[in-house]
């Protein structure tokens, strides 16, 4: 280190922010400890730390630091003092584990944490209400946790190269989102939910994803310029929709299994549905609902009013979420309520039923439909409902074309 560390001690006394970016740092020197607590940003990119001081948080007053490219593998548990950060970027570092701390950082409102080598995110981030904009792209993360849709005020969540399989379905229900980007994951599907707060989603290169509900490919197609092109797939997203066989392995997720009879010669894939989705019937099956998925709905419609407009040409889709706060009326049994996770009714329906008179929430037993909207043959979709009586109804009266050279099964693996 070739810095002078009077040098040093005068400039951070007499600075507010600190340049110290490209300046082979290995550590924040002790000299400068007591004369920095008026310091309110500091850049320390592309230096060579392996961890901050203990006493980092004695510069109590800095709101913005920035960490990009060094070599920090752990954080120390005193930032959770640091009560003004807003912005934290600790991108390209070699973070395994996120500390409990990160959030005890309540005016937090910019976490990046960009190409390290986290797998998932502590409970305690549940507790960031004034996050805006998260960057997890370049970790190792195969999860996400349903909380982040609960988010109040995170705007944009960045999750590119990573190893998702899925995404919260309680980020339908958030009203703040405005860009989720999952790019390059391994994505089976997406929720099959219409999205409240309408987002921009990316999800390019996620080849094992191979089909889009209704709902959220109307939302998608919104964001286009030429949604009604033949590469319609191609301008929503690169890389998906190949109908994959998926030969991968041991879960319990129910899958549909489909035999696509082309030219005589039948093709067999397999798409993956969220795995909340318990029992699924063919659309012509006419059985009685279970009464597990009768309880759920009708639990979930005591405390919440969900509903989803569909006007089929131009395709639009608007969705609402109204939770109802009269608690007189909350009257559910509460031996049944004993009986459900809470969780489940929190993290959002699947689905609401396509049936536009119905709009009956849907969690884990579905009829399910298979083919493509009117203008967009390129990409497989699905249509969920809610019973055999909305699925007819469906059919008469909307111009989704049921794909009829493909045939639904239901297996478990
Ligand atoms: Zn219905």
């Amino acid at each position: 280190m070739n810095l002078d560390l009077n040098d040093l001690i005068n400039e951070v006394a007499e600075k507010i922010i600190l340049h110290w970016n490209y300046r082979d740092l290995v550590e924040i020197p002790d000299a400068v400890r007591n004369v920095g607590s008026h310091v309110q940003e500091i850049y320390l990119k592309w230096n060579k730390l392996k961890s901050l001081p203990l006493w980092i948080s004695d510069f109590s007053n800095v709101t913005n630091l920035y960490l990009y490219g060094n070599n920090i593998e752990h954080l120390p548990d005193s930032l959770r003092h640091m009560n003004n950060l807003a912005v934290l970027d600790l991108s390209a570092n070699q973070l395994k584990e996120l500390p409990i701390c990160l959030g005890y950082l309540k005016n937090l409102r910019s976490l990046l944490l960009n190409q390290n080598f986290i797998t998932s995110l502590p409970q305690s981030m549940s507790q960031l209400k004034n996050l805006e904009r998260l960057f997890l792209s370049g970790n190792r993360i195969v999860a996400l946790p349903e909380w982040l849709g609960a988010l109040p005020v995170l705007g944009e969540l960045f999750v590119d190269n990573n190893l998702l399989e899925e995404i919260p379905n309680r980020l339908t229900l958030s009203n703040s989102l405005s860009i989720i980007s999952v790019c390059s994951n391994k994505l089976s599907y997406l929720p099959l939910n219409g999205f409240l707060s309408a987002p921009c989603i990316r999800f390019n290169s996620n080849p094992c994803l191979n089909y889009l509900s209704l709902p959220v490919l109307y939302q998608l197609m919104c964001k286009v310029q030429y949604p009604m092109s033949e590469e319609s797939g191609n301008a929503i997203a690169h890389g998906c929709f190949r109908s994959n066989s998926k030969t991968n392995n041991c879960n319990i997720k129910t899958k549909l299994l489909l035999l696509s009879k082309n030219n005589s010669e039948h093709k067999k894939f397999v798409i993956e549905l969220p795995r909340q989705l318990l029992v699924i019937h063919d659309i012509y099956e006419n059985k009685v609902i279970s009464l597990w998925e009768l309880s759920l709905r009708k639990v979930y419609l005591s405390r919440f009013h969900h509903t989803l407009d569909i006007s089929w040409d131009p395709p639009n889709v608007y969705v609402k979420q109204n939770p109802i706060l009269d608690k007189i009326n909350f009257g559910i049994d509460k031996y049944l309520k004993s009986l459900i996770p809470f969780g489940l009714l929190l993290n959002g329906p699947i689905s609401i039923c396509m049936n536009k008179y119905c709009n009956e929430p849907i969690f884990s037993e579905a009829w399910i439909l298979l083919g493509s909207g009117k203008n967009t043959f390129a990409i497989p979709t699905i249509v969920i409902l809610c019973c055999h009586r909305c699925a007819t109804e469906f059919i008469k009266t909307s111009n989704f074309i049921e794909n009829h050279d493909i045939y639904v099964y239901m297996c478990q693996d």
